[in-house]
């Protein structure tokens, strides 16, 4: 069964509401702003330990927390920006229609929720294929 993500909508749902290449374009927005985050709480990371060479024990320990902190929220957002980038490109490779070559234009027939496929038919050709994500 495929781990539900909560963060983002599913493939099936997103090709649903906004079309396959859209949803293909927010999640690369959405992966790179995991990245911008994860660029950020490297920035804190060197600061907390620039800030470490000084000050009293009160503040040496609010350091330890404020990288404690930033570690723990870079490594979700390089480990979120890895899967959604992932993701979106394991799916893109499967978007030409098998019959006519057309990328992207597709239409989601049904989904598996058990393994996370999804049936969709080509819109120039009708041609149905799966995408497995
Ligand atoms: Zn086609």
């Amino acid at each position: 069964m495929v781990k539900r993500n909560y963060l983002n909508r599913s493939l099936a749902d997103g090709i649903r509401q906004v079309g396959f290449r859209k949803w293909y374009e927010r999640e690369l927005m959405s992966s790179h702003a995991h990245m911008l985050l994860a660029l950020l709480c490297t920035i804190a990371l060197m600061a907390t330990l620039e800030l470490f060479q000084g000050g009293t024990l009160a503040e040496k320990l609010v350091d330890v927390v404020l990288f404690i902190i930033s570690g723990a929220v870079g490594l979700w957002a390089l480990r979120r920006y890895l899967y959604l980038l992932l993701h979106a490109e394991t799916v893109a490779d499967q978007a030409n229609c098998p019959k006519c070559a057309e990328y992207g234009r597709l239409d989601v027939v049904e989904e598996d929720r058990r393994s996370g496929q999804v049936l969709v038919r080509c819109r120039k050709c009708g041609e149905p294929w799966t995408l497995i994500p």
